[in-house]
C-alpha cells in the first residue's frame, strides 16, 4: 500500500467538472487579475470567515507583509509571534524592516504561550502575530486581553485554519485582521499561489485594496508605494468552488484524526489533543516519537509518507542568525521539534491507508 503525504489528484478528481468549468468560464472572459471571480471569492470568504472585509492576494507571506505595512511597522520596530512556525511569519515581520521578538510555546497546544507573552513586549512591539498552527487556533482571550491593555494590535496568521474556530469564532475574524494562505497543499487550497486578509477594519481593508495594487485605488493614480500582490482570477474561480467543499473536507479531517487515536490508542506515540477552545481542523496531523529519523525510513520504506512541522525553529535557523538567540533560549519549542513527526493526512484518506499506517508504527516500536 502507498500512503502519500497529501494527495491533490485525490481531490481533484472528487471535483472535476466544477473545477474545469470554473476555470473556462475565465479563461472566456479573460478576467485574469482580481475581477469578478476574484470578488464573489473575497465576498464568500469574507462571509465565511465572518469577517466583514476579504481582500485576495498573491499569497500568505504577502497577506502578513501588507497587514504590517498598513499598520505602519517598519525599521526599528518589533513584531512578536512564536518560533515554531513556517519562516513566513519572521520573514514578514523582516521584510517591512521590523525585528522578531519570539515567545515559547505551550507544550501541548503547540501554539504561542500567552502568559509568556507580557514578559516579551518592549516599548517597541507594534504588532503581536499569534499563528494557528496545525489548524487549531491559539488561546486568543488571554492574549487579546494583554493586547488591548497595551494597544498593541493583533493580526492572526491563520494560514493553516481555514475554517478553524475558537470558542465558537471563526479564525480570522478574532484579531485586527487575519492572514490566509491558499497554497495548494493548505485546507482550501488554490492551482497555484493565493492567499487573503479578512479583518472587520475599513481603515484596514482599504489599504490592502491599494497596497496589494501598487498603492492605487484609481488606476494611475498612486497613494502609496505599494506592490503588486494581487490575486489572479482563476484562483478566484477555484477557490470558491473549493469553499463550497472545505466544511466537508474539515469534517473528513476530523475524523481522519478520530480513526488516527482509536488506532494508535496504547502505543508510546504522543497524539495532539484538541484544546478545549479550540475546533481543530488538522491541517497537520502532529505526533510525537522517539527514534524519528529511523521511523521516517521505515515508514517511507512501507510506503507511507510523512514531513516534519518544523524540524528547525525560526530562532535556529541560519537565516536568523543575527538575531543571536541561542540553543536553549525557547526550551519548550526546542524540545518538542526533536519529537514531532505530520503523518498523512488529507480528507480522502481512507481508514485503510489510517489502519495500515498506524500498524507500521506499530511494528517499528515493537
Ligand atoms: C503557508 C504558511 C504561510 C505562508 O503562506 P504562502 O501562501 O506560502 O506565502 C505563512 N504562515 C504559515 C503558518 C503557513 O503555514
Amino acid at each position: 500500500m502507498q500512503v502519500n503525504f497529501v494527495d491533490l489528484k485525490a481531490q481533484y478528481q472528487t471535483i472535476k467538472p466544477e473545477i474545469d468549468q470554473a476555470i473556462e468560464g475565465v479563461i472566456s472572459n479573460t478576467a485574469f487579475v482580481l475581477g469578478k471571480a476574484v470578488e464573489e471569492f473575497e465576498k464568500k470568504f469574507a462571509t465565511y470567515c465572518e469577517a466583514k472585509h476579504c481582500l485576495g492576494v498573491n499569497s500568505g507571506t504577502s497577506a502578513l507583509i501588507m497587514v504590517l505595512q498598513a499598520l505602519g511597522v517598519k525599521e526599528g520596530d518589533e513584531v512578536i509571534t512564536t518560533p515554531n512556525t513556517f519562516i513566513a511569519t519572521a520573514e514578514a515581520i523582516s521584510q517591512v524592516g521590523a525585528k522578531p521578538v519570539f515567545v515559547d510555546i505551550q507544550e501541548k497546544s503547540f501554539n504561542m504561550d500567552p502568559t509568556k507573552l507580557e514578559k516579551a513586549i518592549s516599548n517597541k512591539t507594534k504588532a503581536i502575530i499569534p499563528v494557528h498552527l496545525y489548524g487549531q487556533t491559539v488561546d486568543m482571550n488571554p492574549i487579546l486581553e494583554i493586547a488591548e491593555k497595551k494597544k498593541i494590535p493583533v493580526i492572526e496568521d491563520a494560514c493553516q485554519a481555514h475554517g478553524a474556530l475558537y470558542k465558537g469564532k471563526k479564525a480570522g475574524s478574532l484579531g485586527l485582521a487575519g492572514c490566509f494562505s491558499f497554497y495548494p497543499g493548505k485546507n482550501l487550497g488554490a492551482y497555484g499561489e493565493g492567499g487573503a486578509v479578512t479583518t472587520n477594519s475599513d481603515e484596514i481593508a482599504q489599504k490592502i485594496k491599494m497596497l496589494r495594487d501598487h498603492g492605487s485605488a484609481k488606476k494611475f493614480y498612486h497613494e502609496y508605494i505599494g506592490n503588486n500582490c494581487r490575486l489572479e482570477g482563476i484562483q478566484g474561480a477555484v477557490l470558491s468552488v473549493k469553499l463550497n467543499h472545505l466544511e466537508e473536507w474539515n469534517d473528513k479531517r476530523r475524523k481522519n484524526a478520530d480513526l488516527y487515536r482509536k488506532y494508535l490508542q496504547g502505543t508510546s506515540v504522543g497524539l495532539p489533543e484538541e484544546m478545549p477552545y479550540a475546533k481543530h481542523v488538522y491541517h497537520v496531523f502532529c505526533i510525537r516519537v522517539k527514534d524519528r529519523e529511523k521511523l521516517i525510513d521505515f515508514l517511507k520504506q512501507k510506503g507511507v509518507f510523512t514531513n516534519i512541522h518544523y524540524p528547525i525553529p525560526i530562532h535556529l535557523q541560519n537565516a536568523y542568525s543575527f538575531l543571536d538567540y541561542k540553543k536553549g533560549s525557547f526550551p519548550v519549542t526546542e524540545w518538542v521539534v526533536d519529537e514531532i513527526l505530520s503523518l498523512p493526512m488529507f480528507a480522502e484518506l481512507t481508514e485503510e491507508q489510517i489502519k495500515y499506517t498506524a500498524d507500521c508504527i506499530k511494528e517499528f516500536y515493537q
